[in-house]
């Protein structure tokens, strides 16, 4: 099956409890194994607007779906979580984000999906979480540990597994 490497962000309410449960429903939705889970980490915020600091995490799953249908089910899951697009501000708060950064080696150039994630490198708070679970895959020609090391990882701390 496909493999597909998705990143989770979030800085409203209890975002590691949402991790948790979006989890559980992306597996159930696209009827995919989870392969792998990094741990979670607290990110500064950033982006124009002032904030609170996000958590992020990455997953690896295996899905039957296809990237256009795999996309579809994340937002379906982001609003299920109380995400609402029509009332947030570009890069600004949000309960959940589920960014598809890669799936398999499909390259797709549309607006509504671009693969690989058109801004991977220059995230650290997407590279440092899919460092810890892939850090060797080669994504776009660039393997990620390699991209990571170009880029500062100020402020950003793997928080405690939970209890
Ligand atoms: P961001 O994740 O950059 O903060 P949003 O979550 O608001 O921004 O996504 C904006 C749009 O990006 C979505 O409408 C979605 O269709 C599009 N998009 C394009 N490529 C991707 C991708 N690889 N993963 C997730 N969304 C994508
Ligand atoms: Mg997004």
């Amino acid at each position: 099956m496909p493999h597909a490497l998705i990143a989770l962000g979030g800085n409203v309410g209890d975002v590691r409890t949402t991790f948790r449960n979006a989890i559980a429903n992306i597996c159930g939705m696209t009827q995919a194994a989870l392969l792998a889970r990094s741990s979670d980490y607290t990110t500064p915020p950033w982006g124009d607007v002032e904030q609170a600091p996000f958590v992020n995490a990455c997953i690896e799953i295996d899905t039957p779906l296809d990237p256009h249908a795999l996309l579809f089910a994340l937002q379906k899951i982001e609003a299920k979580f109380g995400r609402d697009r029509a009332k947030e501000t570009r890069w600004g708060p949000r309960t959940l984000d589920l960014d598809l950064i890669a799936y398999d080696d499909v390259s797709l150039q549309k607006p509504e999906l671009t693969l690989p994630h058109p801004r991977l490198f220059e995230r650290a708070f997407v590279l440092v979480p899919l460092a810890e679970i892939a850090p060797d895959r080669v994504i776009g020609g660039r393997r990620v540990a390699s991209a990571l090391a170009g880029l500062s990882t100020d402020g950003i701390e793997r928080l405690p597994d939970p209890l």
